[in-house]
């Protein structure tokens, strides 16, 4: 009951923050960030890979609140070729998940889908090796589709809502326009749009340079017959969430996708995470062991 309570404090003082969070002046303009090839691990493939009951070290924070680049890396490998030293981003996931380009996909020698980040299904095998071990993964390499997080009160304002494909113009030396850019919408997230390494090089894009929205229209909700080819091809979530950690709390509610959320009896789930939970219309069922 006590960790409850400290949970239920900590998660209200979190959302405080996040808040009162300064918002960025009213220019339209969105930072770009670029990600260069990385690894998210499940913590199984941590051990298989480090050692049992290794945990990663943080190196630096990310832009994004809680995620970091840890200080280890592993070898990617392919059927051509691999690739060293590809950093590790934490926390450790539920998944483990390669982002790689489609440069870094030719040297390796497969031809992984564009998916939004956690949508494995069906993508490119790969195989991670470290220093106690390696792992052959039959799928979880992807190349990232280019993405923008914001909050509930940047999409507001840029008159765009979550899940909704954008155009984005960067200025520059060599402008380019990126399509089919996806927004993506939490409380937890900070104004930036993410691209990979080949997007950034065909727009001669370095770290600090800025995004436009260019072509932004709200669309209705369509059936699933109404929709256009382009939403068709949309990555489809995934229905059906196993947490597996010992609290859940609404930060987490935020984070999945899926419209159930199954977990395990001994989950401890806080009072913010049932009310989240009925605010976005999902389903929690409790799975007894
Ligand atoms: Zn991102």
């Amino acid at each position: 009951m006590q960790e409850q309570l400290v949970q239920k404090i900590v998660e209200e003082v979190l959302q405080q923050v996040l808040k009162n969070q300064p918002s960025r002046p009213d220019d339209g303009k969105i930072p770009i960030g670029v990600s260069a090839r990385h690894v998210h691990l499940a913590q199984e493939e941590v051990e298989q890979l480090f050692g049992e009951n290794y945990q990663l070290t943080p190196k630096f924070e990310l832009s994004q609140p809680g995620q970091f680049a840890a200080e280890e890396t592993v070898v990617i490998a392919g059927p051509k070729g691999s690739i060293d030293r590809v950093r590790i981003l934490g926390p450790a996931r539920t998944l483990t998940q390669v982002e790689v380009s489609w440069t870094d996909a030719m040297k390796l020698g497969v031809k992984p889908p564009l998916r939004i980040s956690g949508d494995i299904k069906d993508s490119s095998p790969v195989t991670l090796i470290g220093p106690k071990g390696s792992v052959v993964l039959p799928e979880g390499l992807i190349i990232a589709q280019a993405h923008i997080h914001m909050s509930p009160a940047d999409s507001e304002r840029f008159q765009v809502v979550d899940g909704q494909s954008v155009q984005i113009k960067v200025q520059g030396l060599r402008p380019i326009i990126l399509s089919n850019v996806m927004i993506r919408v939490s409380e937890r997230y900070r104004l930036e749009m993410h691209i990979d390494t080949d997007e950034a090089n065909a727009g001669l894009i370095q770290q600090g340079a800025f995004a436009e929205i260019v072509n932004g229209q709200v669309m209705e909700p369509l059936t699933v017959n109404e929709m256009p080819l382009v939403a068709k091809q949309a990555p489809v979530k995934q229905s059906i969430y196993h947490f597996e950690k010992k609290l859940l709390s609404q930060v987490d509610v935020l984070e999945i996708e899926a419209q159930e959320i199954v977990v395990p009896k001994r989950t401890i789930v806080t009072a913010l995470a049932y009310d989240k939970i009925r605010e976005l219309n999902k389903k929690i069922t409790i799975r007894s062991e």
